[in-house]
């Protein structure tokens, strides 16, 4: 597989650009045409000559998008495809202060969470910096009607959640150069404040990355109340205890002053009766957290169900009744593919 320019930050860029005996004021031109979306060969500014020589090292677009899908809704599904063909996809979503998309930090992903179908055939490959930067490159492309801001950093899409397949601090290091990139000055410059990680819970790795120093959000995935029965779902609770995590979470909130968010899938007869919303209560009352209630995608491979509507707003009220910051996320985009890893899985099963 040939290199990924977009993995390259701009001092990176400007390095690579003398190295190959080309004028400084080249790295601008080169960094700007490729967060504005374009592949190599794109850029009119640049010599043919030039883009011919970085094109044998480098990929010219390393993310492509293969189908895109509407829903009724207005949210947006892609199915990506990588340079080496494998597939991953996101969504973009469309509110009133601006774009949120959801990126994928892997292929496959090796957690086995049971409600997940991005695990169904285990972990393919990690994603480079580069590729999941340019999962938002090319759909800020597709919506230039819809730009925020001018200049350089115009840009359709203005947060980021790091929530589609894959698990972000699995992939650590090219999830950083990521995030570093992606709210970089020169690039698009996406403040950390509107990126959401979402973790199933890697308690060493969320202590490292609450010592970056980057004021994102972040997310736990906790899906359950006691380790017996998260383990039950989500695999990774035998590695990692939820008082642990809750550890980790408060070192989190007294290195960045952030607040943190746990998501809570409800799964019928498994996580969200009466009892376990005293014990959510319980474990987290007064701490610095907000609460996201998901509703269940079922997903055709596994037998989990979810919890009807009514239940889920009396589970709602409990929680807030108790005094805890919570909502039940709206379901958005159900039309066209569901949970991330749906796609994918359904397309490759093709
Ligand atoms: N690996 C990260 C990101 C996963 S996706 C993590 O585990 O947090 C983001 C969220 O969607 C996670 O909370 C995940 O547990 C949840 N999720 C995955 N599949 C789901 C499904 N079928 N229905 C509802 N939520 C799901």
């Amino acid at each position: 597989m040939k290199k990924i320019l977009q993995d390259l930050n701009f001092a990176q860029t400007e390095a690579l650009v003398l190295s190959l005996g080309e004028k400084k004021f080249r790295a601008k031109q080169l960094f700007e045409g490729l967060t504005q979306g374009k592949a190599i060969t794109e850029i009119s500014s640049l010599s043919k000559d030039f883009k011919a020589r970085l094109c044998e090292e480098y990929e010219d677009k390393p993310v492509k998008i293969k189908e895109r899908f509407f829903s009724a809704d207005g949210t947006e599904k892609y199915l990506f495809e990588l340079a080496d063909g494998n597939l991953i996809e996101g969504v973009l979503m469309k509110y009133k202060y601006g774009y949120t998309q959801c990126v994928s930090t892997q292929v496959g992903c090796r957690m086995g969470c049971k409600f997940c179908a991005s695990t169904l055939g285990g972990l393919v490959r990690d994603l480079t910096a580069g590729e999941i930067l340019s999962q938002i490159l090319v759909v800020n492309a597709l919506h230039k009607e819809d730009v925020q801001g001018s200049g350089a950093q115009a840009r359709a899409v203005t947060n980021v959640v790091l929530m589609g397949s894959g698990e972000p601090l699995d992939n650590y290091d090219e999830t950083l150069q990521f995030l570093r990139n992606v709210t970089a000055e020169e690039g698009l410059c996406i403040s950390a404040r509107n990126i959401s990680l979402s973790t199933c819970g890697i308690v060493p790795k969320m202590y490292k990355l609450a010592d970056e120093g980057i004021p994102l959000n972040l997310t736990v995935s906790l899906h359950a109340t006691d380790d017996e029965t998260r383990a039950r779902t989500m695999p990774v609770a035998k590695a990692y205890k939820i008082a642990e995590i809750l550890k980790a979470c408060d070192y989190y909130f007294q290195k960045t002053g952030r607040r943190y968010y746990f998501e809570y899938t409800l799964i019928e007869g498994e996580n969200c009766d009466e009892t376990h919303a005293e014990a959510l209560i319980k474990l987290l009352k007064g701490k610095p957290c907000h609460v996201n209630l998901i509703r269940l995608n079922e997903v055709k491979e596994r037998k989990l169900k979810a919890l009807d509507d009514k239940s889920a707003y009396r589970f709602l009220g409990r929680l807030e009744k108790g005094g805890l910051s919570a909502t039940l996320r709206r379901q958005i985009g159900v039309d066209i593919g569901g949970a991330c890893g749906q796609l994918r899985a359904s397309y490759l099963e093709e």
